[in-house]
Formats: structure tokens, C-alpha cells, sequence
């Protein structure tokens, strides 16, 4: 077996739609193996096939005390209630955001022996799979975060972020910020209302710290 590179944000591959599985065939099942292998070794709970470069309908997911499972064309049927989770991606080291995702959920996938699983989730489990579903339609879980308020830097002490007062802006310490640090930061900025920022007197302030 194999570990394949993850691919990082802001990679396009990981903005780019994935193609239905047609055929389980040894290639694809071999596939499948090299990413449960890859997310192990990267301590991962999930894996989605466009992480490693490739862009069909395919997931890896391992929840602790639990067998692993490779999951083709894998599909949300139905889901049900809402609840706040906190998140991190392989592909966004060092972050981690609070979303919301579902409570419950019903999925249906192709295991590799091609039998049709019907199963619902909840907790963990549920989270994980909206997550690596979400991968394969070219989205990231920072595309659900509301605000900078939500997103957290791991590891970091709080004099390197600073909230800001109203709670719009995560300002990053320049000297210490990586470029993926700043590419996030862009992103989430995409997100906050320009009716906010306008409403704050203390935008000047803001701007010149970023
Ligand atoms: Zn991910």
C-alpha cells in the first residue's frame, strides 16, 4: 500500500466537483486502500478522494474503536436537526472552525464487495460523512463558518490572535503568519457582511492591522 500527498487549501483540485463512481474495479479498490492508509498515518478521521488528487465520488472514514470504512458514491438520503460541531480538515493544518452540521443523518454507499449500505449516523460518525461529502462537491468546511469569530488557530498563544472588539475579524500577527495563514484569512473575509464592517467606527483600526 501506498500513502498519497494530501493536498492542501488552497489546492483548485479541492474546489472541483467529482465524478460518479461507474465501476468498482481492483484499481479504485486499491485506491481506496491507499487512502485509509494515508489517513491513518495522518492521524485523520476522514479522507475524501479529491484530497489525494483524484476526483471521483470516493471517502475513507475511521471513528475511533471503530472498523474502517471505504465508501463509494457515498450520498446523504436524509438529515435531520442542527447542531454547532467543532471541525478541522487535513487539508487545513493547523485550524479548526466551529459549523454547523446535522444531528442525524441517513447515507447510502457502495462498499468494496459493491453492496449497497444503507446506515444513519449521528455524532461523530454523521459529521464526518457530511464533511467528506461536502469534499466531493468542492467544498470546505470553511465555507460554512459564519464569522472569524469561528474559525481557531491551533497551537498558537493568544497574543498571536486578537478578536476584535465587535467580533468581525481575526487579526493575524504578520510577522509569524504563514501565506496559507493569509489565504484562509481572505476567505473567511469573503464571507463577513460589508454591512458590519461599514456599521464599524473602528474600521481604520482594523485595516491597517492585516
Ligand atoms: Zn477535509
Amino acid at each position: 500500500m501506498t500513502i498519497l500527498p494530501i493536498r492542501i487549501f488552497p489546492d483548485p483540485i479541492l474546489r472541483q466537483k467529482t465524478e460518479e463512481i461507474k465501476e468498482i474495479n481492483k484499481e479504485l479498490i486499491d485506491f481506496g486502500f491507499n487512502m485509509l492508509e494515508t489517513m491513518q498515518a495522518a492521524r485523520g478521521i476522514g479522507l475524501a478522494a479529491p484530497q489525494v488528487g483524484k476526483l471521483v465520488k470516493l471517502i475513507t472514514i475511521q471513528i475511533p474503536e471503530n472498523e474502517p470504512m471505504i465508501m463509494f458514491n457515498p450520498k446523504v438520503e436524509k438529515s435531520f436537526g442542527k447542531r454547532n460541531v467543532e471541525e478541522g480538515c487535513l487539508s487545513v493544518p493547523g485550524f479548526t472552525g466551529i459549523i454547523e452540521r446535522s444531528v442525524t443523518i441517513d447515507a447510502s454507499y457502495l462498499d468494496q464487495n459493491k453492496s449497497k449500505i444503507k446506515l444513519t449516523a449521528s455524532e461523530l460518525l454523521s459529521q464526518a460523512i457530511e464533511h467528506e461529502i461536502d469534499h466531493l462537491n468542492g467544498i470546505v468546511y470553511l465555507d460554512h463558518l459564519k464569522s472569524h469569530e469561528d474559525l481557531h488557530k491551533s497551537g498558537i498563544t493568544p497574543n498571536d490572535i486578537h478578536w476584535h472588539d465587535v467580533g468581525y475579524k481575526i487579526f493575524i500577527n504578520k510577522a509569524k503568519a504563514s501565506s496559507q495563514d493569509k489565504i484562509i484569512d481572505e476567505v473567511i473575509d469573503k464571507k463577513i457582511e460589508l454591512s458590519k464592517i461599514k456599521s464599524d467606527s473602528s474600521i481604520d483600526e482594523a485595516s491597517v492591522d492585516i
